[in-house]
């Protein structure tokens, strides 16, 4: 069977760190066995999902180079849930409740106060038709919850956390559907998972207990549970869940000057025992990954790295791939030069400008300035040939190391540090070289 893996976002908001992440970690698994990567978008909540977070979440996906190789949605798919729904009912599988909340509550304490577990009693399977009539006849519709069968334990494989037991006698009945007809997450995924032949769930912990009773859902339905394997969730750098993770996005990193590479390069591994690597394209990240490599500890997830990730992504960026993001006129060459001295491609005009000029001319003493004017000399001998011009002033001037090379750099540059003047001066030419050499001296 075609590995199929599916990222399943509900629409009520913009893509954050962490569903990133998840995204990610169901592409590379799918990709890894040349399987299919599928988005469904969770919008069965019709009040809180909104159409331009649909379309933020597939151009994020896509800048991210993570293509889906197909696309559902929930809101197009209810006549399904109403066929499979209807099975269940017919077999016994959900039943109707009435239960208010305070009523639900009002159990719970009762049961809490008696030191036993807060599930649900199931008092409304004891209602006869009769009641359920009356109820009716009176205005009032149920909600419905899925009876789980207290016999069968329930027990999985679990890809990350290993083998997960779970006694479904110590679970309430999960509520499938509102009274007002409207879906819970539940069911409707377990559907599509059927339907969309997903044959690996991969997600966040937060879904543990969820799965513990979907697996029955999936019995119930007649179909063979997917793998599962939930990984744990992201924390801030200082290891707690923070707000600002729930909120960083897409647009605020690509903003930040973070590459679409970096991020896949970091997320892709944390939380696993492999290194994060800028050399790893995604064929690599993606040949190389491996579930058990997860660890159960929640992963962190630290800007500054993120941005050391990108630095190194950028000084291996190849010209192709960033000309559309450089000033005009900034060719192969100069990007070559430039590349090892920025951490965000922005950067780079910055360096271009010091290339195209004008500069600002260094204050130097009087004896560098002297060296300048031998400099200038030299370099209408030498042409734009660093290794030559500072061979011939190193013979002329019995100058070396940072006495040779310095002010030739800030006079050259107007800066102390920068990329490597051999391949700079050529950018910047003989003659607006040598302008600069006599406007220092
Ligand atoms: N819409 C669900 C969520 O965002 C999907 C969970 C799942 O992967 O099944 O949490």
């Amino acid at each position: 069977m075609t590995v199929t893996t599916r990222f399943a976002p509900s629409p009520t908001g913009n893509l954050h760190v962490g569903n990133i992440r998840t995204a990610l970690h169901n592409w590379l698994l799918a990709k890894q066995v040349a399987g299919r990567f599928l988005l469904r978008i969770d919008d069965t909540d019709a009040e809180r999902s909104r159409e331009d977070y649909v379309t933020a979440i597939r151009a994020d996906l896509a800048w991210l180079g993570m293509v889906p190789d197909g696309e559902e949605r929930q809101s197009a798919r209810f006549d399904l849930y109403e066929g499979e729904f209807q099975r269940l009912v017919a077999m016994g599988r959900v039943y109707r409740c009435y239960e208010t909340a305070q009523e639900l509550d009002l159990k719970r304490k009762v049961l809490l106060g008696r030191g036993l577990p807060p599930i649900y009693d199931r008092a409304a399977l004891a209602l006869s038709e009769a009641d359920h009539a009356a109820r009716a006849a009176a205005g009032e519709k149920p909600h419905w919850r899925f009876l789980l069968d207290r016999e069968a334990a329930i027990e999985w494989q679990d890809g990350i956390r290993g083998p997960q037991h779970f006694d479904p006698a110590k679970m309430s009945d999960p509520v499938v559907r509102r009274a007002d007809g409207s879906w819970l997450y539940l069911l409707p995924s377990v559907i599509d998972d059927v339907a969309m032949g997903i044959t690996d769930v991969l997600r966040g912990e937060d879904h543990v207990s969820n799965t513990a009773t979907q697996v029955q859902m999936f019995a119930a339905l007649g179909a063979a549970p997917p793998r599962f394997a939930h990984e744990a969730l992201l924390t801030g750098a200082e290891g707690k869940l923070s707000k600002r993770l729930g909120s960083l996005g897409v647009a605020e990193l690509r903003e930040a000057g973070i590459e679409p590479e970096a991020l896949v390069a970091l997320l892709a591994r944390l939380g696993t025992s492999d290194p994060v690597d800028p050399a790893l394209d995604a064929d690599a990240l993606a040949a190389s990954f491996t579930l058990s490599h997860f660890g159960r500890a929640p992963a962190r997830f630290d800007e500054a790295e993120l941005h050391r990730v990108n630095a190194g992504i950028v000084h291996r960026l190849p010209f192709a791939r960033v000309s559309h993001l450089l000033p005009d006129g900034m060719g192969e060459a100069a990007w070559g030069a430039i590349r090892p001295n920025v951490e965000h491609i922005g950067e780079a005009a910055e360096w271009w400008r010091v290339v195209t000029g004008p500069i600002a001319v260094p204050v130097l003493e009087a004896e560098d300035r002297a060296y300048l004017g031998a400099a200038a000399t030299a370099l209408e001998q030498t042409g734009a040939d660093w290794p030559a011009l500072t061979a011939a002033l190193k013979e002329a001037t019995g100058r070396k190391g940072k006495a040779l090379f310095l002010p030739l750099r800030q006079a050259l540059t107007g800066m102390d540090h920068g990329p490597d003047m051999a391949a700079l001066l050529p950018l910047i030419g003989q003659g607006a070289a040598l302008e600069r050499l006599r406007a220092a001296n």
